[in-house]
């Protein structure tokens, strides 16, 4: 029998990623680029696809989009909302959650979710704190890598609270620290709990239940993991493929969709 072939592509805020699957189950291609919707990433990641897979657009059965910019994104077959897509690709590496927490580029979403399909959503699309956004902003006044803040901040000996919620007073805060010499460490420590604070808040607004799985690309800062994990109480679960799990959700539906 023929192998299906499908492609899921997350079109977000901050970075385009592309997850193309085979029969559903077998994951055959991943790409990301880190720019997003409006950007020249959508067209980057799929030629990334094509060029690491040997398999053209034209190749694939179903193409479905997903994400912020999914409607710029004229060669999918069809577009989803991320919501649905980031419970399906949680549910498919983790089958038996019924929370998900998405911390993305520019939004949080929290997903309650049952037989694998999500049945109640909280989200915090209205402001930075939270976010990747707020934690790239911070990186940059810190003048280190978002992908090094985990290691950071683990290395903190002292409690520093950054107090202000909003993204500016918070980089105000942050440059005020660091023009009284402290340890950049415990600053991002510091910045840690309080994201964790923003999205524990509204996590609780809709209950956590067991497992609870973290999605989007902040999941790869474990340094917020564990900070989430201390103020929910509750064991966090998360995947090498974090960033990918909208992507890889799209490419399932993909399958539902061209296997109908
Ligand atoms: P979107 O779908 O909105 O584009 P993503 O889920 O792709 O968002 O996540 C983007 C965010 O992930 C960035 O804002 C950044 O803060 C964070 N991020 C990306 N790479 C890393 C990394 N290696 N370690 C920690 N955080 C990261």
């Amino acid at each position: 029998m023929k192998d299906i072939i499908t492609m899921g592509i997350d079109v977000g805020s901050t970075a385009s990623k592309c997850v193309v699957l085979k029969n559903g189950t077998e994951i055959i291609g991943k790409a990301l680029i880190p720019v997003g919707a409006g950007t020249s990433g959508p067209e980057r990641v799929v030629k990334e696809i094509e060029e690491t897979t040997g398999l053209k657009l034209e190749d694939m059965d179903y193409i479905l989009a997903t994400g912020y910019g999914r409607n710029t994104f004229d060669r999918a077959h069809q577009q989803m909302s991320e919501l649905s897509c980031h419970a399906k690709g949680a549910h498919f590496l983790f089958p038996d959650v019924h929370t998900v927490i998405d911390i993305g580029g520019q939004d949080v979403k929290v997903m309650q979710i049952e037989n694998g399909a999500m049945v109640n959503f909280q989200m915090n699309d209205k402001c930075a704190a939270g976010t990747g956004r707020f934690l790239d902003v911070m990186a940059k006044v810190l003048e280190v890598n978002v992908g090094d803040l985990a290691l950071l901040g683990s290395h903190s000996t002292k409690e520093v609270g950054i107090s202000s919620t909003c993204t500016v007073f918070a980089e105000s805060e942050v440059i005020s620290q660091l023009a009284q010499n402290t340890d950049k460490c415990d600053i991002i420590n510091g910045i840690h709990k309080s994201v964790a604070g923003r999205v524990s808040g509204l996590t609780h607004r809709i209950g956590v239940r067991d497992q609870v799985v973290m999605t989007g690309g902040v999941a790869q800062n474990y340094g917020i993991v564990n900070a989430l994990e201390k103020q929910l109480g509750h064991k966090i679960y998360t995947s090498p493929l974090t960033q990918y799990v909208g992507a890889l959700g799209a490419a399932l539906f993909a399958y539902k969709k061209a296997t109908k």
